[in-house]
């Protein structure tokens, strides 16, 4: 028992990458233990080169890899995902029941209504931008879900870790919560900007009202370590007083 507690560790990659918006970095995660090698979200579309490259670079073969859970249907954080599926079809693929459908291609993006709802209000200068959005979301191949999670859902990675439902940027956003690490992984609950930690950008959330009140459920975590994927990983407590306007 000892020896594997001593073993278990998250690891934040780092994809480095170039668009229209310059460099850009994303950050999934890896949380590890004696038995398994969980990756949290996997990047756009055609990225399963860097990600293959970025776990290469902290000692992972991307082979060794049991496990993808997926926080939620947005294409950075699951475009990848058919190609894994393809190339390395024992990694067992998890996200949310509410994610699921739009993973699998039951549903259709909640991004792509989203977009859809606000066409005519998009001011002209804007519309090709917003049409090669739209063309990219639809580009996302879907891939198939092996276990769907439930809030308060507990995986034995690391000797428990618990999957929180943290609805506001997209309804069926989760969190992963490493017990024994007291180590948040965010998904898009929370970003890092300039060493601190933000709520990420309210434009992308589905409901503003459910992200303030996710970020409040968290408070009642003991959380010392949030693992972000846009801005990576930050040593700090939401009781902190630098952070107690994210729980207004
Ligand atoms: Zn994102």
């Amino acid at each position: 028992m000892e020896n594997s507690m001593k073993n278990d560790e998250i690891l934040t990659l780092t994809i480095r990458f170039e668009d229209e918006d310059g460099v850009r970095v994303i950050h999934p995660a890896i949380i590890k233990d004696e038995r398994e090698t969980v990756l949290v979200d996997c990047g756009y579309p055609g990225f399963l080169p860097l990600l293959e490259r970025a776990a290469l670079s902290r000692s992972i073969p991307f082979g060794e890899i049991t496990s993808i859970v997926v926080t939620h249907h947005d294409y950075d954080h699951y475009g990848a995902l058919h190609e894994i599926r393809e190339k390395y079809p024992k990694i067992r693929v998890m996200a949310s029941e509410l994610d699921a459908p739009h993973i699998d291609g039951r549903k259709k993006s909640l991004r792509l209504r989203q977009a859809d709802e606000m066409r005519d209000s998009i001011p002209e200068s804007d519309r090709a931008r917003a049409m090669d959005f739209e063309r990219a979301l639809e580009a996302v191949k879907p891939a198939a879900i092996d276990d769907t999670l439930r809030d308060g859902d507990v995986l034995p990675w690391c000797g428990g870790t618990e999957i929180i439902a943290t609805p506001g940027h997209m309804p069926g956003h989760i969190s992963l919560y490493v017990r024994r690490l007291k180590t948040l992984i965010t998904g898009d609950a929370f970003v890092v900007a300039r060493g601190r930690l933000r709520m990420a950008n309210p434009n992308y959330a589905m409901d503003i009202d459910e992200a303030k009140a996710s970020i409040k459920k968290l408070a009642r975590y003991d959380i010392g370590t949030f693992v972000c994927y846009h801005g990576g990983l930050v040593k700090t407590s939401l009781t902190n007083r630098e952070n107690r306007r994210l729980l207004m």
